[in-house]
């Protein structure tokens, strides 16, 4: 059994090392909540990392970690399923405040166990393989990064466009090109087309092997993505139209061609993720594992929730690459594309500031 007997919430803005550029607007920093669990003696560490997909700015997910982590103060756990029934149970979610609590009471589940999470919940297998993300830019700048990051031995690009359907397939071409053929290319849209510039990118595309357009279209119209799935050749995945579990049984009630993009701090964390992503699994809806501009801290729980999923998950873990600074450590060993959680209690980072 672990008593909570106190908490400690921290915020962190973080510097990216290259301006991150999307179709929907650029960033240079990562601004984060760190929070702190204690009890029998131990820390459980969590991340929060919101953004304007996951809702609520950092001051107010600060706030609402804080609430969070003071309800816990007394409250006994008695088992990781006790964890479980938190998140899934939690109402009027600020979902990255959540994710952050509950990573948190994981770790510290994790510690009081004696076991690194994935093994709290019969992990399938002991590493993932993450794609490399190449922010929008002249392509030049892309098609070199891309030749770059091939070489440094990630065999997976998620390239971002979403700006204009015929100059982005070019850039595709272009890319497919210099890399050759033995590198997988995703393609992320982030909402930037209609139903005809989707169409029209993927006919552009239609040589180049890409492996899965995600979200060509704006979230929410989910007629509207279901019908460009409907024709479009590449796979579609829903990120930022996927928030939670009705949102997942939409898909699965109605038969959408649609693959999801489980991020922790947009689905409320590890606890109600892994979840879904079970759900899926058994549904036959293929998950990817993405994140934000998240730091090693959020990463690590993101990798252990991969592991743990019956059917190896699409992986877009990579994040903390471009962070100048990270103050998180540890969780996992990256070997060019391959990250492997390290052998320590709970999630395995450790927070310096
Ligand atoms: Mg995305």
């Amino acid at each position: 059994m672990v008593e909570i007997t106190g908490f400690e919430v921290d915020h962190t803005t973080i510097a990216r090392k290259e301006t991150f550029q999307i179709a929907t607007g650029s960033s240079t920093e990562s601004h984060g909540v760190i929070i702190k669990l204690r009890g029998d003696g131990l820390e459980g560490l969590g991340a929060c990392c919101p953004n304007s997909v996951t809702g609520g700015d950092p001051a107010e997910v600060e706030e609402r970690a804080r609430e969070l982590a003071g309800d816990l103060v007394g409250k006994e756990f008695f088992s990781v399923r006790d964890i479980l029934d938190h998140a899934m149970e939690a109402e009027n979610v600020c979902a990255p405040a959540l994710a952050g609590v509950d990573q948190a009471l994981l770790d510290l589940w994790g510690k009081h166990e004696g076991e690194p999470v994935h093994r709290l919940f019969a992990s399938y297998r002991d590493r993932l393989t993450t794609d490399i993300t190449l922010g929008m830019g002249s392509p030049d700048h892309v098609v070199k990064k891309a030749q770059g990051r091939a070489a440094e031995g990630f065999g997976s690009l998620k390239i971002k466009v979403g700006a204009d359907p015929v100059t982005d397939a070019e850039l595709v071409r272009s890319v497919r090109d210099a890399v050759g053929p033995a590198v997988e290319i995703r393609c992320d849209v982030n909402q930037g087309y209609d139903f005809e510039g989707a169409l029209e990118f993927v006919q552009g595309v239609q040589n180049s092997g890409i492996s899965i357009l995600e979200q060509p279209v704006p979230a929410g119209d989910w007629d509207l993505i279901r019908a460009v799935a409907e024709v479009s050749p590449v796979p579609v995945f829903v990120d930022e139209g996927f928030h939670s579990l009705e949102d997942l049984k939409r898909i699965i009630t109605q038969g959408m061609p649609l693959g999801i993009n489980i991020k922790l701090q947009k689905v409320g964390g590890f606890s109600r993720a892994l979840a879904m992503g079970s759900a899926a699994v058994e549904a036959g809806i293929p998950v990817m594992l993405g994140c934000y501009g998240e730091t090693r801290m959020g990463i690590a729980a993101a990798l252990h929730l991969g592991l743990c999923l019956e059917q190896f998950p699409l992986v877009d873990l990579d994040s903390f690459l471009n962070l100048d600074g990270d103050p998180t450590t540890g969780g996992f060993d990256i070997d060019r594309d391959t990250l492997s959680p390290l052998k320590k209690d709970g999630f395995g980072c450790d927070f310096h500031q």
